[in-house]
């Protein structure tokens, strides 16, 4: 390793150890780049957007085919990833889709599905309550099963692609990077320098930073990525009640209540989040305990929908935040100031699982000059939030 005297100089530096960068930084590994990747805190830590113990993976999106697809090739990725070398961080629970009388969504995604070739099963209101007897079905019409999604392991995840990574040759730094000075000219930043005094010099820089994007480029994104905070529940289920572990019961998701669950992996307990955005806050600083009032929002949630679930002890919570952009799709794109500086972020609360994907599309527009997908633009991020990608 170089003394920190002498300025090192990379094919591309990565900033930001979460799921994005991780995945970005595998995939310029199997390149042959020369990769640096910082954090500011470690991979998966606990302030960041990947440090959930669970993440679904799921492939129904409505109508958004482009998040089906991404789906699938990031379901092939992680599965090769993990093989046989790193077993249980990927969990097939299957995914199950409630839906309301009349549910416009779920006829798009039983569509896009079908067009996308992805397994999925149709049930209707008997066939629910024959399956699954522990949810209480009021309002509840019909469904969609998908039987070969289900759940990563997400903090382990990412530390084992960051640890794949370093043994590709990737080199990782624990350290804060600063706002870069550009270079109006020249339209580029030579180098980024950490709070710590290290500099580091590179043709490409890729900053993945999560809910930090905004703090580190405040002109440019400040007010284009809306970091919210969001609760998440485990329950603790009866002992020796089979009804809520993955053999009996899947991911679960309802929009129609704004929520979303899975059984009890790895005796961790039930665990269910409203997929609702609370308010904004600073991931460096918010508060990591959670309120008593959604406490017990969630808890009288969980008596109704669970019934055998009523008086069941809270066992463990996590708070967290989402890195939303306007509309939920991702921001992939450069720095208008600054040609070799990449925005790789505004995973708004469905990102984990794409991963893979991200790195990868990231890989190509920076290598080999890939078309880019619109949706992923600055452009098409406002300042006012209108949620459309779920
Ligand atoms: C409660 C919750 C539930 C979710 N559920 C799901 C789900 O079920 N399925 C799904 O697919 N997605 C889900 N998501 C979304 C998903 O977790 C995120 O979209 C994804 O993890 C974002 O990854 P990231 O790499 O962009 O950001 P992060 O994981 O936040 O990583 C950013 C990293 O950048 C580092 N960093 C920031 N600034 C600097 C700096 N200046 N210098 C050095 N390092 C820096 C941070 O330390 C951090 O490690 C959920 C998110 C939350 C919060």
């Amino acid at each position: 390793m170089c003394g920190f005297d002498e300025m090192e100089r990379f094919d591309v530096v990565i900033v930001g150890a979460g799921v994005f960068g991780a995945w970005t930084a595998s995939h310029f590994a199997r390149r042959d780049k020369r990769v640096l990747l910082v954090d500011s805190y470690g991979p998966g830590n606990a302030r960041a957007s990947s440090a959930g113990e669970s993440r679904i993976i799921r492939m129904g999106y409505g109508a958004d085919e482009i998040y089906t697809r991404w789906s699938q090739n990031s379901l092939a990725q992680w599965k090769e990833f993990f093989g046989s070398k790193r077993p249980g961080l990927f969990h097939e629970t299957g995914v199950l889709w409630l839906a309301g009388k009349g549910d416009a969504r779920i006829r798009e995604t039983a569509a896009t599905l079908t067009r996308c070739g992805v397994e999925f099963e149709q049930l209707d209101r008997p066939a629910l309550e024959k399956r699954y007897p522990q949810i209480n079905l009021d309002g509840i019409a019909s469904a969609i099963f998908e039987p070969t999604s289900g759940v990563l392991m997400a903090r382990r995840a990412v530390a084992a692609v960051v640890e794949d990574a370093i043994f590709r040759g990737v080199e990782y730094r624990v350290g804060e990077v600063l706002t870069p000075t550009i270079d109006g000219e020249a339209k580029a930043i030579s180098s980024v320098r950490t709070r710590g005094g290290e500099e580091f010099e590179a043709e490409t820089f890729v900053f993945a930073c999560g809910a930090w994007l905004g703090k580190i480029f405040p002109e440019v994104l400040g007010e284009r990525i809306f970091p919210t905070r969001q609760e998440i529940y485990f329950f603790g289920v009866p002992p020796g009640d089979a009804r809520f572990s993955p053999a009996a019961l899947p991911t679960f998701l309802f929009q129609g209540d704004e929520t979303y669950g899975m059984p009890d992996i790895e005796a961790r307990g039930f665990k269910i989040a409203l997929d609702r955005h609370g308010p904004r806050v600073d991931p460096d600083t918010q508060s990591r305990i959670v309120s008593e009032a959604a406490a017990e929002e969630v808890r009288q949630y969980v008596a109704r929908r669970f019934p055998a679930l009523l008086g069941a002890p809270i066992v463990e919570t996590r708070v967290c935040q989402y890195e939303n952009t306007s509309s939920g799709d991702f921001l992939i794109d450069r720095h208008p100031g600054a040609d070799n500086v990449w925005f790789v972020g505004g995973g708004s609360g469905h990102g984990f699982k794409h991963g893979p994907a991200v790195g990868g599309y990231v890989a190509a527009r920076i290598l080999d000059g890939a078309m880019d997908e619109p949706r992923f633009s600055l452009e098409m991020k406002e300042k006012m939030q209108h949620r459309a990608v779920f």
